[in-house]
């Protein structure tokens, strides 16, 4: 993407290695990340969007509330910001006129720009997100963020990072070049965005003919973090970002209708599971350490056994709170009978449900996805052996939502779509949800 290669050609710290396929097989386990954002909004311009209450408090004062109003006025702005999803300083009827000038002449309540909305067949929807920009070289970094409703929940797949620091061998955002993590206010901005496409803010109605659960919830009823990125290499800015998704008096999602997916970054899983508090979602994908290493390198950092290790011992986990294992299906790699005993093997123990996810191939990438017949009997071995072992099902096809495929650079996107459309390639947009309450 232009942005992030303006930003390369001018920042010293930004990666300078290309992800190639020798690299990876050399030992490449991660890129070099892009320097943090700060996060919060100073006078100028700035949008209070996305902002924890400490950083709402700390925007008010910068422009003279006094102190003892702070707690009242951020309880004020939080309502109508998250609870209410307003747009205009000016909605903030119960906020006086002299304050609500004093806001908008410093602040917006802008969200970040959609550059493009796709609707899939299936009412799967994926936005590609532009980031306000961070500065004169910035023009702003782009993500995607996917969402599948279904009869009883919605579910949004949120991106921690721009593209990603790690390197999996069958993942595509594995393969972007540049990255940086996203603040806490810019991944609580893609549920606002989600909000106002959908209309589902109190008195706000969905577009026509769009399709959200029907059950009467909230339409964004659950949050997986599969989109880009590693969010436990973010995981400052992820917890912030759930404390105020989950916040009662705003956004209020349940922290249990929150999964993070990690490809095994053992030391941070703990800090998580008391500071987040949500479903855990674990990047398996192989059950010897030879295969992982070479399938997810963060392997040869964390091994098969120090991860299930920490799987063990992630806090809250109970049979009603249970570990999802994703399992990326690979023809000839990973999906053997013995593969799959072994990996029931290696569980017991564990509360799990095992999550089979069908390869989504893009172009360059050198695996296959599993036969169906071979996916069903993994399942089956899976499934005989106590655990829910559900396919994810391929939901978004035409618009190319899919796992591990998600990469912002807007131009190669569009040249993907072209070559995928040409060589009549699918795109699976599955995500593994969390079982929520
Ligand atoms: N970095 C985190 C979360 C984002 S990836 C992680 O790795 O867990 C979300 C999920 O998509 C992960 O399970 C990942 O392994 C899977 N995935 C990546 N590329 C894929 C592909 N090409 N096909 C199917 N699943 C893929
Ligand atoms: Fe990063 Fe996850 Fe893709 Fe691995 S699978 S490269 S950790 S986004």
């Amino acid at each position: 993407m232009a942005t992030v290669l303006d930003i390369a050609k001018h920042n010293p710290n930004a990666a300078t290695l290309a992800v190639s396929d020798a690299a990876r097989a050399a030992g490449f386990i991660e890129k070099k990340a892009e320097l943090n954002v700060v996060a919060g909004a100073t006078p100028g311009g700035a949008s209070l969007v996305g902002l924890t209450r400490d950083q709402l408090k700390d925007s008010l004062f910068a422009i003279g509330v006094p102190e003892r109003e702070l707690k009242m006025r951020v309880a004020q702005l939080w309502h109508w910001i998250y609870f209410r999803g307003a747009k205009e300083f000016s909605e903030m009827t119960n906020v006086g006129k002299e304050l609500r000038a004093k806001l908008a002449a410093a602040y917006t309540l802008a969200r970040p720009q959609v550059v493009s909305e796709q609707v899939s067949k299936d009412g799967t929807r994926k936005w590609l997100i532009r980031m306000a920009s961070t500065g004169p070289l910035d023009k702003g970094a782009e993500i995607e963020c996917v969402y599948i409703p279904e009869v009883d929940r919605g579910t949004l797949c949120v991106s921690s990072q721009v593209g990603c620091t790690l390197t999996c061998s069958f993942c595509h955002t594995g393969t972007q070049r540049l990255v940086r993590n996203l603040t806490s206010a810019e991944i609580v901005a893609q549920l606002i965005v989600a909000r106002d496409s959908i209309g589902d803010w109190p008195h706000a109605t969905p577009p026509e003919g769009a399709f959200v659960p029907n059950d009467g919830s909230r339409f964004v009823s659950n949050i997986v973090f599969m989109g880009m990125g590693e969010p436990l290499y973010n995981i400052d800015n992820v917890i912030a970002a759930i404390d105020v998704m989950s916040d009662g008096e705003g956004l209020t999602l349940s922290r249990r209708r929150i999964t993070v997916s990690t490809s095994g970054v053992v030391p941070q899983m703990e800090r998580l599971g008391t500071e987040a508090n949500t479903m855990l979602a674990i990047s398996l994908h192989a059950v010897r350490d030879e295969l992982r290493d070479e399938l997810v390198p963060i392997n040869r950092k964390y091994d098969i056994k120090q991860l299930l290790d920490a799987c063990r011992a992630y806090p809250g986990l109970s049979n009603a709170r249970r570990i999802t294992f994703e399992y990326v299906m690979l023809k000839g790699v990973n999906d053997s009978d013995a593969d799959a005993r072994e990996l029931v093997r290696l569980l017991k123990g564990i509360p799990a449900k095992i999550n089979l996810i069908p390869f989504n191939p893009w172009p360059g990438s050198k695996y296959e996805c599993s036969d169906w017949e071979r996916i069903e009997r993994f399942s089956e071995i899976v499934f005989r052996a106590g655990y829910a072992s559900p396919v994810r099902t391929p939901r978004g096809r035409d618009i190319l939502a899919a796992c591990g495929q998600l990469k912002s650079e807007t131009e190669k996107l569009r040249a993907r779509a072209r070559m995928m459309a040409e060589q009549g390639i699918g795109a699976e947009g599955v995500y593994a949800l969390g079982d929520g309450e």
